[in-house]
């Protein structure tokens, strides 16, 4: 399957083309709220994992055939992009066939290398994340890799946000009853002082999480913190993406199709439909919200089925 999805609609970067730098679900975490599912790969080793050959060609390949409108390419995907140690030369050689802007979402458990600090600064926007302010809260929500200090980690983001010439929009995942406390929120609000900010943006885990006990906040208790962390915090939780439909009929009858005759995991509906999970994401959302689907996980897997 393409390294390369989208571009897929997305409520913070408009049309987004997304590249998956990384194996299936290779990342430095295994937060309880992702909604690929559990981490299969813990890993802090960066590697080649994909050829940076493989994926500069596909994107200039699109690019070049200029048929869809895109307003940003994506490194995101199928775990934490900047394990693949070929992200800045990806990020170099792509800056130099084409204007569109290059976003980066990440974890931020990497950024204390100075090497990694140093191969994203050609990209125009990164995302990090910070959903703790202390290690426990860190082991508790984003399952680290065992060798992953939180300290380390939230000096090597506030070293980023010094160095980086280009925008920082942070994000926090907010778990109900877990990392929701004023007493908590009033500590993350204190490290994000300390980070060059230029938006914070609240999220909750309204897709379908990693572990069922997950519960996402109330638009209500979002606004009530976004009132305490100031002026450049906005909530970008989608609880009204419902009302639109996803944008290809034919693949959400066929994912339709599919549920309908056993319960199948998003790898299953991926590999199937030939569709990167991200943008079968967006689908399920999408159904999910139509009350045309629905999930429970088994075995530590999450099915969909019909409602
Ligand atoms: S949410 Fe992101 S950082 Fe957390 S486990 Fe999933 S891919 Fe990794």
């Amino acid at each position: 399957m393409s390294q390369i999805f989208g571009p897929v609609p997305s409520r913070r970067l408009g049309f987004s083309l997304g590249v998956d730098t990384i194996p299936y679900k290779t990342c430095t975490l295994d937060c309880i709220y992702c909604q690929l599912g559990r981490t299969t790969n813990k890993t802090l080793e960066r590697k080649e994992y994909i050829l940076a050959d493989v994926i500069v060609d596909e994107v200039e390949k699109i690019i070049k055939e200029k048929k869809k409108k895109i307003d940003y390419i994506t490194f995101s995907g199928s775990g934490e992009p900047t394990l693949n140690l070929k992200i800045g030369d990806m990020i170099e050689r792509i800056k130099k066939i084409t204007t569109i802007p290059i976003a980066v979402l990440t974890n931020g458990t990497l950024l204390y290398s100075e090497k990694l600090r140093d191969e994203l600064k050609k990209a125009d926007l990164v995302i990090p994340s910070l959903d703790a302010a202390d290690d426990p809260t860190f082991r508790q929500v984003n399952r680290p890799h065992p060798s992953l200090s939180f300290e380390t980690m939230v000096s090597g983001i506030v070293k980023f946000s010094q160095e980086f010439k280009g925008k920082i929009w942070l994000e926090i995942m907010l778990v109900k009853g877990i990392n929701d406390s004023l007493k908590h929120i009033q500590k993350i609000s204190k490290i994000i002082k300390e980070i060059r900010v230029d938006k914070i943006q609240l999220n909750t885990p309204v897709r379908p999480p990693a572990e069922e006990f997950v519960r996402p906040l109330s638009m209500q208790n979002l606004e009530e913190i976004k009132s305490l962390l100031g002026d450049k915090c906005e909530v970008i939780a989608a609880f009204k993406r419902a009302r639109q439909k996803a944008y290809r009929e034919d693949v959400e009858e066929q994912i339709i199709t599919l549920i309908k005759r056993r319960p199948v995991t998003l790898t299953d509906i991926s590999n199937s439909l030939g569709i990167h999970r991200n943008e079968v994401i967006k689908y399920i959302e999408s159904l999910s919200d139509r009350k045309l689907l629905q999930s429970k996980i088994y075995s530590g897997k999450r099915y969909y089925y019909p409602v």
